[in-house]
């Protein structure tokens, strides 16, 4: 791995080493040295020793497994930061990574991750979670990525709020979906980030969600605009006026390609609509419920 020097917080190291040595065969092994230090008079010796102790443990039992792989995967981040600080979390919603960057230019920008000791107890989640929130960081760094650490826009209160939350779904589908081609996603998180995007954009379809999620370069500028106005950003105005010719409701999702419809699935639907041609097209509501059974039977 690169020469990034990681440092971390002493608590975090003794909590997660107390807890991973617990119930494991070396834990009399560990638990004879640490008692033996308690015998030392000096505070700051004995401070120092309990420093090493927890220190050659928290290696010893790979704890710092993750991290290391984590960090092994982004060398181009790796390059761009002096040190790295791993700190405690009080709670798995403070957990993740954040960018310093000095205003001092010689003291360069510096990587700081939030970790639950619990967390290291657990190799593969906290592996992805560090390979997601790495990837937040190379995107900051990436000059075409244009990040801005304020969200430079008129929004306020609820409305501001939406913007972000819309801004943080776009960016996770971003990150995931690149992960995924990388071998480096959890399963299931193409399904789990489409639920988040259908929650926060009920005016679109999973035919808007792809290009977030399958595109490689993905830019602070574009996913703030869709955030913002995804009718707009998307360019999708002109079919806002566009009703579904079956339930007669404006949508901004159509079926993508209403030729290939199944033969059956026309014919159910020219049962109900003798005058309606593929071609006509239908909202993406109208087609899932004509694909349901129970509409035959309505
Ligand atoms: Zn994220
Ligand atoms: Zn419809």
């Amino acid at each position: 791995m690169s020469r990034l020097r990681v440092e971390y917080e002493p608590r975090l190291v003794e909590e997660a080493v107390l807890r991973a040595a617990a119930g494991r065969p070396e834990e009399a092994e560990f638990r004879q040295s640490r008692d033996r230090l308690y015998e030392l008079e000096d505070p700051d010796q004995r401070e120092a020793a309990f420093l090493a102790l927890h220190g050659q443990w928290f290696e010893r039992l790979g704890l710092c497994g993750p991290v290391e792989e984590a960090l092994g995967e982004r060398p181009l981040l790796v390059a761009q930061v002096r040190r790295c600080a791993v700190v405690r979390a009080r709670n798995k919603k403070e957990e993740g990574a954040e960018l310093f960057v000095s205003p001092d230019p010689g003291l360069g920008r510096a990587l700081g991750l939030q970790l639950r000791p619990e967390s290291f107890l657990a190799p593969a989640p906290l592996l992805g979670l560090l390979r997601h929130e790495l990837l937040h960081i190379a995107d900051m760094l990436e000059p075409d990525f244009g990040y801005e650490p304020e969200l430079r826009i008129p929004e306020d209160g609820m409305a501001r709020r939406l913007v972000q939350e819309r801004y943080r779904v776009l960016w996770d589908t971003a990150i995931d979906g690149r992960l995924t081609r990388e071998g480096r996603a959890p399963t299931r998180v193409r399904q789990r980030r489409l639920l988040d995007f259908a929650r926060a954009f009920p005016m679109l379809g999973p035919e808007h969600f792809a290009p977030f999620f399958d595109g490689d370069h993905p830019s602070h500028p574009a996913l703030l605009a869709c955030a913002r106005d995804p009718v707009q950003a998307l360019g999708l105005s002109g079919v806002a006026d566009r009703r579904c010719p079956l339930c007669r409701f404006p949508s901004y999702s159509f079926e993508p390609d209403p030729g290939r419809l199944a033969p059956a699935l026309v014919a159910r639907i020219q049962a109900r609509f003798p005058a309606w041609q593929p071609a006509q097209g239908l909202c993406r509501q109208c087609a899932d419920l004509y694909r349901g059974h129970a509409v035959g039977a309505a």
